[in-house]
């Protein structure tokens, strides 16, 4: 599978789409989602072309690596979630559920948030 551009999420990065943005820096990019499932739902993605997390675990340098986890904490900061506790989730292919094929992490705060997964 190869990357499409075209994703919604490329398209909010090229600022084609608007988007609640919250962040961006060199190497990411964070906004609201569009259907929070939290009362905060923040997702964070990183600069480059990466289709999901294995993806950006595999192929991304090692400064985009470091550069991406620190600008997740940097939102984590920012937002001032810290001390009540929040929940970092990404979704990865199929089975995992991603919609979108531009990596991404979904951070949920706001309230406690129960079971990690609920039973099928
Ligand atoms: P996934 O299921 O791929 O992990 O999550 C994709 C997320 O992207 C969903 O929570 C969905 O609500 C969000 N989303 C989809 N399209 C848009 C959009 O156009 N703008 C924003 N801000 N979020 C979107």
């Amino acid at each position: 599978m190869s990357y499409d551009s075209n994703n919604i999420f490329a398209r909010i990065l090229r600022h084609e789409v608007p988007a609640k943005i919250i962040y961006e820096d060199d190497y990411a990019l964070a906004f609201h989602d569009i259907n929070p499932q939290a009362p905060l739902h923040v997702l964070v993605i990183p600069k480059g072309n990466y289709i999901s997390f294995y993806d950006f675990s595999q192929n991304a340098s090692f400064e985009e690596t470091k550069g991406f986890y620190g600008a997740v904490k940097n939102v984590i900061d920012q937002l001032e979630i810290h001390d009540d506790g929040f929940r970092v989730l990404t979704n990865n292919g199929v089975n995992g559920g991603q919609e979108v094929p531009h990596f991404h992490l979904h951070i949920f705060a706001g309230r406690p948030l129960g079971r990690m997964i609920q039973s099928p």
